[in-house]
């Protein structure tokens, strides 16, 4: 059985996560933190029978009572650096979802993980359907250079550009290399109507209405033709074969896997 701790577990994402974690057979709650619902039992708050496990805000204290090999966080971009740090600084392996983590916190945590010598796993995207979008555009882009990206998320999102796109725009530019798109001497009369600019000139345009879960469409364009790739989320549990596949693998690794497609295509 493999221990976990759950960061964020009153959450969207969090609730989603302790179901699979409640019904999966080699995985074991063992413990649950937030600054939501504090003291309350788990399965309570989903709406069920206690499962014996209280919400505790107090992160670095319930990994040491509880024994968790694995902490699962889903928190806030503002939370997430620190709470890994606590997680690997106990001896626990972390499993990441929340995004917008700047790229000094990530060399913090692979140098940390590294030294350590303890597994991570932070991955942006847990749906399988979105890393096959990435692997699609990959290949696309050798072909059609000329390319876009559209995200909608709900809009209670904090980050924006989502983790998602920017880890998309980074696989495409990894293929793509120098390559001017658009006109140069274009004029935005709205200040970001062309979107956010990524380093190697890929924009990306970032939509918040209520409604959505996750969705992403890249469009490549090119002479009389355009092709998109577009993966939709449509509900939190497209997450969760990935969030588990990942726990079940950061007990095996050493030092920082970053994305889930490299645990999960050869
Ligand atoms: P959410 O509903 O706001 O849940 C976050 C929970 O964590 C809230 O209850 C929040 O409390 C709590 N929290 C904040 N700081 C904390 C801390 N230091 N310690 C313990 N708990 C803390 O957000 P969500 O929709 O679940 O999304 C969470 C993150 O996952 C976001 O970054 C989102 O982009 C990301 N996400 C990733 C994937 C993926 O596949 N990787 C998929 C979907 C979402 P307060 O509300 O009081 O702050």
């Amino acid at each position: 059985m493999i221990k976990v701790a759950i960061c964020g577990v009153s959450g969207r994402m969090g609730q989603e996560v302790l179901k699979a974690v409640l019904r999966a057979d080699d995985i074991e709650l063992c413990s649950a933190i937030d600054v939501q619902n504090v003291g309350q039992d788990v399965g309570s708050m989903l709406g069920s029978e206690p499962v014996g496990v209280t919400i505790s805000a107090d992160l670095a204290e319930a990994l040491a009572l509880s024994g968790a090999q694995v902490m699962v966080d889903f928190t806030r971009p503002q939370s997430v650096a620190d709470n890994v740090k606590t997680a690997l600084r106990a001896g626990v392996r972390p499993v990441v979802g929340t995004t917008g983590m700047s790229a000094e916190d990530l060399q913090e945590i692979s140098e940390l993980a590294d030294k350590l010598r303890l597994g991570c796993v932070i991955a942006p995207n847990f749906a399988i359907g979105a890393l096959l979008m990435i692997k699609f555009a990959q290949e696309a882009v050798k072909y059609f250079p000329n390319v876009e990206i559209i995200e909608k998320h709900h809009d209670q999102k904090l980050d924006a550009p989502s983790g998602t796109a920017i880890k998309t725009a980074e696989a495409i530019l990894q293929r793509r290399g120098d390559f001017q798109q658009g006109l140069a001497a274009e004029e935005e009369k709205i200040e970001c109507s062309r979107g956010g600019r990524m380093p190697g000139g890929i924009r990306i345009h970032s939509v918040r209405l209520p409604g959505f879960v996750a969705h992403q469409e890249v469009i490549f364009g090119d002479v009389g033709q355009t092709l998109t790739i577009r993966h939709d989320s449509i509900s939190r549990e497209s997450f969760m074969p990935g969030v588990l596949t990942a726990i079940r693998a950061v007990m095996r690794l050493e030092g920082v896997v970053y994305g889930l497609e490299n645990l999960i295509f050869e």
